[in-house]
């Protein structure tokens, strides 16, 4: 275990805290302490030293864990995240198999804290898992929401907060796919007045504007929308998120939307959202 890589671990006071219940948060106090260490300064991720690792043999030679744990004393910056993870989906792409994670050791080694280098929002799809679309990641990388359409609700919302404020993930991607059900089903309720059945209709409701913009203003109104969607997806976590927006202008995180082709298995990165 790195002790450079311990970074703050919210306890269940943090949590309640975080929840806004302070007084249950004191009353819990006295019971958390007894299992949950003292928070511990953040000053690094070790994003990169555990990748490096999780590669490298179970002893890596004294020289290269010098090197990893010197990485690891400053934080991943948004590009370096954002580089990262356009080489792992050219991995994937040119050879998905041999993507493997090194499970056993990795699940060892985040037992006492998890370091994640990026925020994923994207499709439950099941054709979308961003750990094998982007080479492979394996434990303790990519921190992930999904949902049908990759909507930012305020669950999504409320866990990228948390990814990127109190874990301090440098990149947060908001990923559309190709051929997306929910999307499409979004675009039918604009198009043709579609009545979605049970939940489904209430949890696209997101995407309904979005859609209204798109209608006629291309041959691919599906697709389009699919773009779009994640686009209003990343430019509306700065809108309604000043705790994120403020990491944002502070130069410590990017959003990015993204679009992934299932056939291909190509991932396409778009413009950051400007702080
Ligand atoms: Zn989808």
């Amino acid at each position: 275990m790195c002790d450079a890589c311990d970074t703050v671990k919210l306890d269940r006071r943090g949590l309640m805290k975080l929840a806004g219940f302070g007084l249950a948060a004191t009353a819990l106090a006295s019971s958390a302490q007894a299992s949950d260490p003292a928070p511990k300064k953040a000053d690094g991720h070790g994003a990169d030293a555990h990748a490096a690792d999780a590669h490298a043999a179970e002893a890596p030679a004294p020289k290269a864990k010098a090197a990893a744990h010197a990485e690891a004393s400053s934080p991943m910056s948004p590009d370096k995240a954002l580089a990262k993870l356009k080489e792992g989906n050219k991995r994937f792409i040119a050879d998905a198999n041999a993507c493997a994670a090194d499970l056993v050791s990795r699940r060892e080694e985040l037992a006492g804290g998890q370091h994640p280098w990026a925020i994923v929002l994207t499709c439950s799809d099941s054709r979308v898992t961003p750990e094998l679309v982007f080479g492979g990641t394996t434990l303790g990388e990519l921190f992930v929401i999904r949902n049908a359409g990759n909507v930012l609700d305020t669950g999504a919302l409320g866990t990228i907060e948390y990814g990127a404020e109190h874990l301090h993930a440098p990149l947060i991607v908001v990923m559309g796919h190709k051929k997306c059900g929910a999307v499409s089903a979004a675009c039918d309720v604009v198009k043709a007045g579609t009545k979605l059945p049970g939940s489904i209709g209430k949890m696209v409701e997101p995407i309904l504007p979005v859609a209204l913009a798109t209608l006629y203003k291309s041959e691919d109104f599906v697709g389009q929308t699919i773009l779009e969607n994640a686009r209003s997806g990343a430019a509306r976590i700065m809108e309604e998120s000043p705790m994120v927006a403020h990491l944002v202008h502070e130069g410590k995180v990017k959003i990015v939307p993204a679009v992934y082709d299932i056939s291909t298995g190509e991932v396409e990165f778009y413009k950051p959202v400007m702080s």
